[in-house]
């Protein structure tokens, strides 16, 4: 019956004290909690139960906490604090990112200088480079799954939601067809890949950063695959013509239909558009 720790264990409620609801998932809700000890605030993702129905359920959702805990703690990752369970939930602890996602900023700016845009990537692709390293591969990079660390301008990224990570061995190849869309690599969608998968929705994020746009599109599902089967990149549409080269290289050498031809993470941290204090222009695009 237990699933991640034992029920009767130490219980949430006498070392948090939870507040308000921060956002919804498929399983669970994720809330404000405030470590009583310390006055910190935290974010507490608990998952209910009674909608784990399947032995594959249970298996994510300590998949889930196992990868977190082994990624954590990373300047780039929200990192776990503890883990709870209870007879209806799992609770976890994870450190607090009160800056929304990385989709809402996105929206709401509209436009982003190339150096913001280069900075906030940096921080993605030093997030899949960590995971990369310890094994994991994420499998649902996109802009709804980082948050930023508060309102200003000069927030952090961080990696909140492992739920669709899973460890790889090197030249194991998987099938699952899992992902969002628009950010689904095309080997995925031909069922065998690995963890370059990451890079290929890295791409996408870089080219709906410095476009607003999203590289590979349709009216449904189906019409937005083929597009990425087609693998056309359009540099021709506003705003596109004022983007520098070396953004524009950087985007072609990652959305490269051939996994052993695209950059790796670390590959891509030495682009020197993306190097600190590289050439991203710090102009408003
Ligand atoms: P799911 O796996 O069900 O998609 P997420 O882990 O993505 O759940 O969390 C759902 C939402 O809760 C997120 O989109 C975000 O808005 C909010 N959230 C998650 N983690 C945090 C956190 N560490 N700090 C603040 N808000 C968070
Ligand atoms: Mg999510």
């Amino acid at each position: 019956k237990d699933i991640v720790r034992k029920e009767d264990g130490p219980q949430l409620e006498q070392d948090y004290t939870l507040g308000r609801v921060l956002g919804k998932g498929a399983f669970g809700v994720v809330r404000l909690a405030l470590d009583k000890k310390t006055g910190q605030m935290y974010a507490c993702k608990s998952i209910s139960k009674a909608k784990l129905i399947s032995p594959e359920d249970v298996e994510d959702v300590r998949r889930e906490v196992d990868i977190l805990n082994l990624v954590s703690p990373h300047h780039t990752v929200a990192g776990l604090k503890s883990v709870y369970e209870d007879r209806n939930a799992v609770h976890i602890v994870m450190e607090l990112c009160v800056g929304g996602e990385l989709f809402e900023r996105i929206v709401s700016k509209g436009t982003f200088s190339e150096a913001d845009a280069a900075r906030f990537f940096r921080s993605m692709v030093e997030m899949v480079a960590h995971l990369h390293a310890l094994g994991v591969m994420h499998r649902d990079i996109k802009p709804e799954n980082f948050l930023l660390t508060d309102e200003t301008d000069a927030a952090n990224l961080k990696a909140c939601d492992f739920g669709l990570s899973d460890f790889f061995k090197p030249d194991q190849r998987v099938s699952a067809l899992i992902g969002s869309a628009y950010y689904v690599a095309p080997e995925v969608l031909r069922r065998s890949y690995g963890p370059e998968c990451d890079i290929w929705s890295l791409g996408v994020v870089l080219y709906i950063l410095l476009s607003g746009m999203p590289p590979f599109w349709g009216d449904d599902e189906k019409a937005i695959f083929t597009s990425i089967l087609r693998g056309n990149l359009d540099f021709a549409t506003p705003p596109w013509p004022q983007i520098s080269q070396p953004a524009k290289d950087l985007v072609r050498t990652i959305l490269n239909f051939d996994t052993k031809q695209r950059a790796t993470a670390d590959q891509i941290l030495q682009h020197p558009w993306l190097r600190e204090h590289g050439v991203a222009p710090d102009k408003p695009l």
